[in-house]
């Protein structure tokens, strides 16, 4: 027997019970989107794997592990993108984005990553991300961040949702921090688990982010990078807080919080929620200052963030939305009402664009076009029999009240059907 076809583990569909969800997301972010003055950004699924490596860095659970990478027919290695930053800025410098300009972009699509699938974690899954460039201030990190929570609260999700912050500081001041964290990690090397015991020598501070319980002692206890950073480090993480204090936003100051992405630089933050188990980040993201002069570029401030649709769509689906159902359901019998039923649901869509009007198509008994009808949820159902042809009229069903069937003339069904919708 040949083998069923199945999707790809880890890569799911969305199937029409979800997609209303998705496209209710995808539609908030693009009104705040535009609210804020940001255009959109659509960059390839497919990237040279050398930019990955470049931008993410070599040591990072992403490009040790998680990449889709494979050799081109021609040799050449391509990895389907694991994040959208690295392709944006990829993008940027080779169209001259960046040159004189600040720029607002934001973008949204697939991403993968070859992870353990579980809930909130798929192989392939989607992102929604905003990219600044040209802005070295806190203001634009304030910005971001009322962006996204401006979404939360469009879509009904501000209440679950935690902001916690933090700082890296300059590239000089973590570096002499990492010297303090590895001396201090040294003092207690029996401690440490197998990743960490490795991280040490290629990432000390991803340490701090380990999920290993029996690390958190260790990790609590250890030097903080806020004490190794400078008058101007320290300046701009306090008024990145002051301005979110003034918009009146929580949040909370997680010293260990350090991203897996060795880009970062100054501030990053973390959207988090309590509702998805361990996969509770749905929006991450931070300033990045150095990346743009790191792959080729000359030095431009950046800051961006990346929501996980997926975990959003989670969240949403802990909700009741309305449904979605079209106002009417057009049945007839006989050729001639076929005809006229087609022009009458064209000429309805005219007349109500914001309206679903649905059209039988095939034959079938009324009773079973009724029912039909009902099915997808439709208020009426717009009947055109032989009589009804024959006096211009149309018969129409109410199938969500108690109401006798009413005619109506050809011309005033739309009338009709927007008094009553
Ligand atoms: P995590 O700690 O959950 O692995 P991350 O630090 O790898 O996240 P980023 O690379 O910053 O995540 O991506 C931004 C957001 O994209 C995450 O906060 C999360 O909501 C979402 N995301 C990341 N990886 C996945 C995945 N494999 N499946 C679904 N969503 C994901
Ligand atoms: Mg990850």
């Amino acid at each position: 027997m040949s083998k069923k076809l199945q999707a790809i583990r880890g890569m799911h569909d969305i199937l029409p019970d979800k997609t209303p969800l998705w496209q209710r997301l995808e539609k908030a972010m693009s009104t705040v989107c535009q609210q804020y003055g940001y255009s959109e950004i659509r960059m390839p699924l497919v990237e040279s794997t050398d930019l990955f490596c470049r931008s993410i860095g070599e040591v990072t659970d992403i490009v040790e592990k998680e990449m889709y990478t494979f050799d081109d027919r021609n040799g050449d290695s391509l990895s389907l993108r694991p994040e959208g930053t690295a392709s944006c800025v990829r993008a940027g410098l080779e169209h001259g984005l960046f040159y004189n300009q600040v720029q607002r972009l934001w973008y949204q699509g697939p991403m993968f990553r070859h992870e353990r699938p579980q809930k909130g974690r798929y192989r392939q899954f989607h992102q929604i991300g905003i990219e600044c460039f040209g802005m070295s201030g806190a203001e634009i990190e304030a910005e971001v961040i009322l962006m996204s929570y401006r979404l939360w609260k469009n879509l009904g999700l501000a209440s679950e949702l935690i902001l916690e912050i933090n700082t890296l500081g300059t590239l000089e001041e973590r570096t002499a921090y990492k010297d303090i964290l590895v001396a201090y990690f040294k003092q207690h090397l029996e401690q440490l688990d197998e990743d960490s015991t490795r991280r040490l020598a290629t990432n000390p501070l991803r340490i701090l982010d380990s999920k290993n319980p029996a690390m958190q002692t260790l990790i609590e206890s250890a030097p903080q990078l806020i004490d190794s950073l400078g008058e101007q480090s320290t300046q701009h993480f306090e008024t990145l807080q002051g301005y979110l204090m003034d918009a009146g936003i929580r949040f909370k100051h997680n010293p260990r919080l350090v991203r897996g992405l060795d880009y970062y630089s100054h501030t990053v933050f973390e959207w988090t929620t309590t509702s998805l188990g361990a996969q509770g980040t749905v929006c991450a993201g931070g300033r990045y200052d150095g990346l743009i002069d790191q792959l080729g570029g000359k030095q431009t401030p950046a800051v961006g963030l990346a929501m996980g649709v997926e975990r959003l769509v989670l969240l949403l689906e802990q909700r009741e939305w309305p449904e979605a159902t079209p106002l009417a359901y057009i049945v007839y019998q006989g050729e001639p009402a076929r005809k006229e039923a087609i022009q009458l649901a064209e000429r309805l869509r005219d007349q109500l664009p914001e309206e679903g009007i649905v059209l039988h198509c095939g034959s079938g008994s009324l009773k079973s076009q009724f029912k039909k009808a009902d099915k997808v949820g439709a208020k009426f159902a717009l009947i055109l029999g032989e009589a009804e042809i024959e006096e211009n009229k149309v018969s129409i069903k109410f199938l969500r009240d108690r109401q006798e069937q009413q005619q109506v003339p050809n011309n005033q069904i739309d009338a009709f059907l927007k008094n009553n919708s």
